[in-house]
C-alpha cells in the first residue's frame, strides 16, 4: 500500500518536472535569436573598424571618454558614412536635427546594426521623423512644480535628487527631459550645486541623494568628488546615488580613478540604464564590474519602449544578461507622454504582459517594480498582475504564477 502512494508520488513528481522542463521551450528556442552584444561582438568590432578608419583614430583614443565625447557624431554625412540610411532617412534626420539635437558617441554608435533600419539600437540614437509628432507634452511630470531649490527635484519625503548636468554620453531619442537636454551642453554651476546642498543640510530628513542630471558621470573627477564630501559632510545623509547611462552609452568614462573616488564615499549606489541585449557588450560588462568590485551595489532603471524592449523574451533575456554582469533590475519605467516620442509609447497591457511573464519563470532577482509615474509630479506608481482574485474577512483566493487558484485562511 505504502510503496503504491509512493510511486504514485514520484510519478506525479516526474510529471510535475517534466511539465516544468518544458514551460520554457518557448523561451529556449528564442533566446539564442536575441542577442546581446556579447554574442554580437564580431559585427560590434566590424563597426568600430570602420568607425576607427573614418576618424583616423588609435585603439588608445577609443578608450578615452573624452575623445569619445569629442568626437560624437551630428550629422547625417558622418552617420551615413557608419550606417546605411536611406534618402529619405537622410531628410529626415536633418530636418528632425532642427528641432531636437542628437549626438552620439562613437562607442554607442557602433552597435547599431548598419543594415537594419528597426534596430533597437538605431532607434535609441538615431532621429526618426515620428519626432516631428506633436502629440504629448514638453513636461509630464510637472518637475517644475516639485522644486524647492534650483537643481532639486523632491516628490518624497525622505529622499530627493539634484540635478547636476545636462550633459549625457548620448541624447537618447526617448528623452523625458528633452526640453532640459541637449540644447547646450552645461553643467550646474558651482554657486546653484552649495544652494542645492545646503537645502539638504537644512532639511533634516533627507537621508537618501540621488545624484543625476542629463548623466552625472558626465562631470568630472573633480567636481564628482567635491559632490560627495560636501553631502558626506551632511550626518543625517545616509545613502547616496548616482543615476548615469555612462556604462551603456560611453563606458569609458567608468576609469579606475573615477571608481576610487566613489568608493570612499560607502555607502555609494549607482543605477544604470540599459534597455537592450544589445547594449549589453564586453565594455559595458567592463564598465559595470569596475563597479561592482568597488562594492558598489548597481541597479538597473529600463524606460518600456515600442520597438526596442516592448517583447517578454527581450526583457527576460536583458535581466538575465544583467545579473551576469552584476546588475540587478530595479524598475521598469512605462514611457511617458513627452511630445516627440510618441513613436515609444506602449499600452499598459504591454508591460503587464511582460511582468507576468517573468514571475516565476526566472529568477526573482531578474525582476523589476513595473512603475507608472503619475502626472503633474504624483510619483511612482507600482503596477503589477493581479495575483490576489478575492479578499474575504477570514480567506482569500490567489493564483499563482502558472494560474492555478489557491484559497489561503487570512486570519491574524
Ligand atoms: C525616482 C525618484 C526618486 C527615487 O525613487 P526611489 O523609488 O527611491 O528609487 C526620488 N525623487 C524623485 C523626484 C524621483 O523622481
Amino acid at each position: 500500500m505504502l510503496n503504491n502512494n509512493l510511486c504514485k508520488e514520484l510519478n506525479t513528481n516526474q510529471e510535475r518536472f517534466l511539465r516544468l522542463k518544458h514551460s520554457i521551450d518557448d523561451y529556449e528556442a528564442v533566446k539564442h535569436k536575441i542577442k546581446t552584444g556579447i554574442e554580437d561582438d564580431e559585427r560590434i568590432k566590424y563597426q568600430k573598424r570602420k568607425i576607427l578608419e573614418k576618424l583616423n583614430a588609435t585603439e588608445e583614443q577609443w578608450s578615452d571618454y573624452k575623445w569619445q565625447l569629442q568626437n560624437r557624431f551630428s550629422s547625417v554625412e558622418d552617420i551615413s558614412d557608419i550606417i546605411n540610411l536611406s534618402a529619405e532617412d537622410k531628410e529626415s534626420i536633418a530636418k528632425v536635427g532642427e528641432l531636437y539635437r542628437y549626438a552620439v558617441s562613437p562607442y554607442y554608435l557602433s552597435l547599431v546594426d548598419p543594415d537594419n533600419p528597426s534596430c533597437p539600437i538605431r532607434r535609441q540614437a538615431i532621429p526618426s521623423i515620428s519626432e516631428l509628432d506633436p502629440r504629448g507634452e514638453l513636461d509630464p511630470m510637472d518637475e517644475s512644480g516639485s522644486t524647492p531649490e534650483e537643481l532639486i527635484t523632491r516628490r518624497y519625503p525622505d529622499r530627493l535628487i539634484i540635478k547636476v548636468t545636462n550633459m549625457c554620453g548620448m541624447y537618447c531619442r526617448f528623452c523625458q527631459r528633452r526640453r532640459l537636454i541637449g540644447e547646450c551642453d552645461t553643467h550646474s554651476s558651482k554657486d546653484k550645486l552649495v544652494k542645492a546642498i545646503n537645502y539638504v543640510r537644512e532639511n533634516k530628513e533627507i537621508r537618501d541623494v540621488l545624484v543625476t542630471g542629463g548623466d552625472a558621470f558626465m562631470l568630472s573627477d573633480l567636481t564628482i568628488e567635491w559632490i560627495l564630501s560636501e553631502l558626506r559632510s551632511i550626518k543625517h545623509v545616509e545613502i547616496i546615488r548616482f543615476g548615469t547611462r555612462a556604462p551603456v552609452t560611453l563606458p569609458q568614462r567608468i576609469t579606475p580613478e573615477l571608481v576610487s573616488i566613489l568608493k570612499k564615499y560607502h555607502p555609494v549606489y549607482v543605477n544604470v540604464h540599459f534597455n537592450s541585449p544589445m547594449e549589453i557588450t564586453e565594455e559595458s560588462k567592463r564598465a559595470c564590474e569596475m563597479l561592482a568590485d568597488a562594492g558598489i551595489p548597481l541597479g538597473n532603471q529600463m524606460v518600456l519602449l515600442n520597438g526596442v524592449n516592448n517583447n517578454k523574451y527581450v526583457v527576460r533575456k536583458l535581466n538575465q544578461s544583467l545579473l551576469k554582469i552584476r546588475v540587478k533590475p530595479y524598475y521598469i519605467f512605462h514611457p511617458k507622454t513627452v511630445k516627440g516620442t510618441s513613436h515609444f509609447w506602449v499600452k499598459l497591457e504591454e508591460g503587464l504582459e511582460i511582468m507576468e511573464s517573468l514571475r516565476g519563470h526566472t529568477s526573482g532577482l531578474a525582476i523589476p517594480t513595473y512603475i507608472v509615474n503619475g502626472p503633474g509630479g504624483l510619483g511612482k506608481t507600482p503596477i503589477l498582475p493581479n495575483y490576489l482574485m478575492w479578499i474575504g474577512k477570514e480567506k482569500a483566493v490567489l493564483r499563482n504564477w502558472e494560474g492555478k487558484r489557491f484559497e489561503i485562511e487570512n486570519k491574524g
